[in-house]
């Protein structure tokens, strides 16, 4: 369905360019739910905004290609990028408040997209697609709320309102979803999870969902990516990777998931030491190396690790991973979670 390839983003800085998305390569299969994760900074909602070929200025995206159906997006025309964008590839963004326009109802958001995508539908046709789709996504009395303002509406009726403005043109063959559950509580975030999983299976889209939160891939996707300073640093299926993450970063992020039953009460929550590095001025070799506790300076501060594939569909990006000790934290797994 979609290829990416040696994607590379850079913004300009005082020094010269700066690289936030590094040698990216990964794709995703019709009907596959990917799950991309990693910490804020390190490059995810870029990567989604690169598909969109929304890339804010003055950023570019300085190399690479996107194929989606085989044609690359990064060399289409505004015009053809437009007629796919909201068509065939929808995103929902993560705080629907700050998505939806305040002065305008949500019924006029929902078949602005119709009147752009779809200009030979007349208005009633509009609304009527607008209605069925509200009600798809489980929104109550869809003639009520389609002549309310997103002030009037409660976060998860908004979130599906985003999802029905996603979905109306009916094509859609990718969502790209940038933390869609972030902003809401968590049933609501239950709900719109299982709302995902089925819209997904029913229109058998692939799904690439970004969010920092490590068991929301767990319960929805089929693969999982792990991002760090702008770069893949492993990915797998969901399965062999949350029974034995390699990378220490993606270690990092299992071990600060809470565990209600395999933790003393007052017992601190681990977190990784430190921060993500400046990539203004990235550190010569690995850049986990500073908050590493498997790091060796002779192995790890020379070159870059490549990524490399350890299993059939596991690949990681560490100079170390043959040595470090199997994972044995009690995390849950993915089926536990
Ligand atoms: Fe840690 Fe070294 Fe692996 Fe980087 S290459 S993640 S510093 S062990």
């Amino acid at each position: 369905m979609i290829e990416i390839q040696n994607l590379e983003v850079q913004f300009p800085g005082d020094s010269g360019p700066i690289t936030v998305i590094d040698d990216l390569s990964l794709s995703i299969g019709k009907g596959e739910i990917l799950g991309l994760v990693g910490e804020s900074g390190c490059g995810k909602s870029l990567l989604a905004k690169s598909i969109m070929r929304l890339v804010p200025a003055p950023g570019k995206i300085t190399s690479g290609e996107i194929l989606f159906n085989g044609d690359d997006l990064l060399t289409l025309d505004e015009s053809e990028i437009q007629c796919i964008r909201g068509n065939q590839i929808s995103i929902i963004l993560q705080e629907p408040m700050t998505s939806l326009n305040p002065v305008f109802t949500v019924g006029n958001q929902i078949t602005e997209v119709l009147a752009i995508h779809r200009p030979e539908m007349k208005k009633n046709e509009r609304r009527q697609r607008a209605l069925d789709v509200m009600k798809r996504v489980g929104i109550e009395s869809p003639d009520l709320r389609f002549d309310q303002y997103p002030h009037e509406l409660s976060g998860g009726i908004r979130q599906r309102v985003l999802i029905s403005i996603a979905l109306i043109c009916g094509d859609v063959q990718l969502l790209v979803a940038d933390e869609p559950t972030t902003a809401l509580d968590v049933t609501i975030q239950a709900q719109i999870l299982d709302l995902f999983v089925q819209l997904q299976a029913e229109h058998q889209m692939a799904l690439l969902l970004i969010t920092h939160d490590l068991s929301v891939i767990a319960q929805t996707a089929h693969r999982v990516a792990v991002m760090y300073a702008g770069r893949l640093v492993e990915i797998a299926d969901v399965a062999p990777l949350f029974e034995n993450p390699l990378h220490p970063y993606t270690r990092g992020l299992m071990r600060s998931l809470p565990q209600i039953e395999t933790r003393p009460r007052k017992s601190h929550l681990p977190t990784i030491p430190g921060t993500v590095p400046n990539l203004a001025d990235l550190p010569a070799g690995c850049p986990f190396f500073d908050r590493c506790e498997y790091g060796r300076e002779e192995a790890c501060t020379s070159t870059v690790p490549r990524l490399e594939e350890v299993s059939d569909g596991h690949w990681v990006r560490c100079h170390l991973w043959r040595e470090i000790p199997r994972f044995a934290s009690a995390t849950p797994t993915a089926r536990s979670l």
